[in-house]
């Protein structure tokens, strides 16, 4: 068998880039603690999301729990369980209850059409996710956030780099989260942000993230660590510079998948959305086993015996995890529940090559009926 083709590969720099990017960390020795590298990246970061402020953080999780934690909400906050652990356990650990919406059944985002029943006098904010490239129903959140005072914190660990109407995706909302891990679009290594339009909320994340300290003798806030340090910030400086070029590579392997899958009877492939420029993070099909005559687990399972990894995501849903045993009913959002046993993200990553997507979609093809 030839190698294995995993679900996805690390966007690395030239080594020589990289070297190069460092140096001065190794003449300074100053590797953490918002040193140049942190600056430097979070001002770029600042002018490609096109919003206020940027709060580097270690990683995307850290950033949604002091994301959270910098908005001082109370009781219940509404958000999806079609999502990775992150989210509900951002929400979980600052003490607040996860109330689970549906998924709209055309995005796998958060269903709109359903935030309203679900909010009552406990309800302090909106989580919603971006999933995959999708982006949320925008508009009609900040209707809804503006109609009863909630706050609205998007997890965009998906998006990072994409446009609606024009606009960064972090312009929306109060905040917005971005995960920096290796495996995402962008990396910095580890690493995540939060993007945010008001300063207020920028110093209290800055102090929460470098625990509560404000001065060498004024501790007035019990932070934590979610400092990124130079070695993670210099990678991020390196891969911004291609990120343009990520994106392409990633639309081509995108578009060579939806050529190579069409007319596939069974298989839903997404469409980029109106209005929306797409960074092509994800490749997620979905198998209806009816029409295309095996499960989603049976295909997972002869792609691997060709030594093709692919990744049932999101699966489980959050709310069906067993940390979450006997909480949360599975069967309140039913459309995330069917979904989460049909989709299959197929590998994707810049460099994988188009030779290989086309051995992947031949061996669906093949597989079907
Ligand atoms: C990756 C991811 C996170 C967490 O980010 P980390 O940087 O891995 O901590 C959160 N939410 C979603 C939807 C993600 O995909």
């Amino acid at each position: 068998m030839s190698n294995p083709i995993l679900v996805t590969r690390s966007s690395m720099p030239s080594l020589n880039e990289y070297v190069d990017e460092i140096k001065d960390i190794f003449d300074s020795h100053w590797m953490t603690n918002m040193g140049v590298k942190h600056q430097e990246l979070e001002k770029k970061l600042k002018e490609l999301l096109e919003v206020e402020g940027v709060q580097l953080m270690v990683n995307g999780h850290m950033a949604l729990e002091l994301g959270i934690q910098a908005m001082n909400l109370t009781g219940e906050v509404i958000t999806t369980p079609y999502t990775f652990a992150s989210t509900t356990h951002a929400i979980v650990r600052n003490g607040l209850e996860p109330v689970f919406c549906d998924i709209d059944p055309k995005t796998y985002t958060m269903d709109v059409s359903k935030i309203e029943e679900l909010i009552t006098d406990r309800t302090s904010a909106i989580m919603p996710v971006h999933v995959y490239g999708n982006i949320c129903n925008i508009e009609e959140i900040e209707r809804i956030a503006r109609k009863y005072s909630l706050k609205v914190i998007y997890d965009a660990a998906h998006t990072f780099g994409e446009t609606y109407k024009g606009k960064s995706i972090a312009q929306f909302g109060d905040a917005s989260m971005f995960s920096f891990h290796a495996t995402k679009a962008f990396n910095t290594i580890e690493g995540g942000a939060v993007a945010y339009h008001n300063s207020e909320y920028g110093l209290d994340l800055a102090r929460l993230k470098n625990f509560g300290i404000r001065n060498e003798e004024l501790v007035d806030y019990v932070g934590s660590n979610a400092k990124m340090n130079e070695f993670s910030a210099a990678m991020g400086l390196c891969n911004l510079r291609h990120l343009d070029e990520e994106i392409e590579k990633r639309h081509k392997v995108y578009d060579a998948y939806r050529s190579g899958l069409a007319g596939v009877e069974g298989l839903h492939i997404f469409e980029v959305q109106k209005d929306v420029t797409s960074n092509y993070a994800y490749f997620p099909i979905v198998v209806d086993e009816n029409v295309y005559g095996h499960t989603r687990n049976e295909l997972k399972n002869i792609l691997e015996e060709h030594g093709i990894f692919s990744r049932k995501y999101f699966y489980p849903l959050t709310s069906a995890f067993d940390c979450y045993h006997g909480k949360y009913d599975v069967n309140k959002t039913p459309i995330a529940l069917h979904y989460s046993k049909r989709v299959l993200a197929l590998p994707m990553y810049s460099d994988l090559a188009l030779e290989d997507v086309s051995k992947i979609c031949n061996i669906i093809i093949e597989f079907a009926n």
